[in-house]
């Protein structure tokens, strides 16, 4: 089976977004493939982080992507922190990548403009840590957002480049586009996506949030003023709307082809009123396994570390080959 990697970084609530774009597709994907899915904690901390509020948006996603369906017994479930080697390999990346590939990254240019009071070094190489996180495992395919297309093609040039000055070492990974690659934007800033670590609450709906407020904040969602409130998808010319009917075809399964048609002649309210209903609907149940699941501590710790082990025993074979090639000598 072919190698899967993904996670999503504890630096806040999960959203729709990064269930739409993330969590939903990685569900799907672990029949077919050989999947591991984690919690980026070292990412999180590029960005300051209240230590509780850490450890607990960390328990929080563990227990919400098995809410979402991310079986433990099939997938190889994990938290970055508790598996050294990626900050190992980490390391020895950084000193493979130079300085003008990391300042293309927008993503820095994007966190670093938000937060002039901190531009630390590690969020200038996040890029080279989510590189060892997939390459590490030798991961094949690597499902990510938009967002992180050019932090897979960097992956990618860092693998390649190591390859060729040491023989083959790393599999390139390719991105692995889903069918439904719903990318979720800000509900009162449509033109930018949502994030969970967005200072504006009504920006995102988080995965946990009390429905009735999930419910308000989508009827307050920004759309537009065109004066016949037509309802369409064209995410240049009608960003807000757009955003209500990706929404709606992620939380009900209908395509936006077919969800179109039944807007003809309708109003935006009604479209709000049913993107609403129907994301409510989803969260409910996730939201009622999530609080089963958070509440039994031992049962988290049990597979947290079953995961950790199972990752860290592949881990560990990369890293002693990465070691190897560049001249380190093995702890006798
Ligand atoms: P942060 O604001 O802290 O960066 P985030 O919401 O961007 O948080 P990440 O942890 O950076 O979330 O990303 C986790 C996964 O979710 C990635 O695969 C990313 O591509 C995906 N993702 C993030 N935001 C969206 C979105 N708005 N729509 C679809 N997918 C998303
Ligand atoms: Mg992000």
């Amino acid at each position: 089976k072919p190698i899967v990697l993904s996670g999503c970084q504890p630096s806040g609530q999960l959203t729709i977004g990064n269930y739409m774009g993330a969590l939903k597709q990685w569900v799907g994907m672990q029949q077919d493939y050989d999947c591991l899915y984690m919690l980026v904690n070292l990412h999180a901390i590029t960005v300051r982080q209240d230590p509780l509020a850490l450890r607990n948006a960390t328990l929080d996603g563990l227990a919400l992507y098995l809410a979402c369906g991310i079986d433990p017994n099939q997938s190889t479930l994990f938290i970055q922190s508790q598996v050294p080697e990626h900050a190992q390999l980490a390391w020895v990346l950084n000193c493979y990548t130079q300085m003008g590939e990391l300042n293309r990254m927008t993503q820095f240019k994007d966190k670093s403009a938000k937060n002039v009071t901190n531009i630390n070094a590690g969020l200038f190489t996040y890029p080279t840590l989510m590189a060892a996180d997939i390459l590490i495992y030798q991961a094949d395919q690597v499902p990510v957002g938009d967002d992180q297309k050019q932090h897979l093609e960097l992956a990618r040039d860092v693998a390649i480049r190591f390859n060729n000055q040491h023989g083959d070492t790393f599999v390139v990974p390719e991105p692995y586009i889903p069918e439904f690659g719903a990318r979720i934007m800000s509900l009162q800033d449509p033109a930018k996506k949502m994030s969970k670590s967005d200072d504006n609450p009504n920006n995102f709906v988080g995965l946990l949030e009390d429905p009735k407020k999930v419910a308000k904040k989508i009827k307050k969602a920004v759309t537009d003023s065109d004066e016949q409130a037509r309802i369409y998808f064209d995410p240049k010319e009608k960003a807000g709307v757009s955003n209500l009917l990706t929404l709606l075809s992620g939380a009900s399964g209908k395509s936006i082809e077919e969800l179109v048609p039944e807007y003809e002649g309708k109003m935006y309210g009604h479209l709000k009123t049913d993107v609403a209903d129907a994301v409510v609907a989803l969260l409910e149940p996730i939201q009622q396994r999530f609080h089963q699941l958070r509440d039994d501590q031992a049962e988290l710790d049990r597979i947290m570390l079953e995961g950790a082990e199972k990752a860290s025993a592949r881990a560990a074979k990369t890293l002693a080959a990465v070691y190897e090639k560049v001249g380190f000598i093995p702890r006798p």
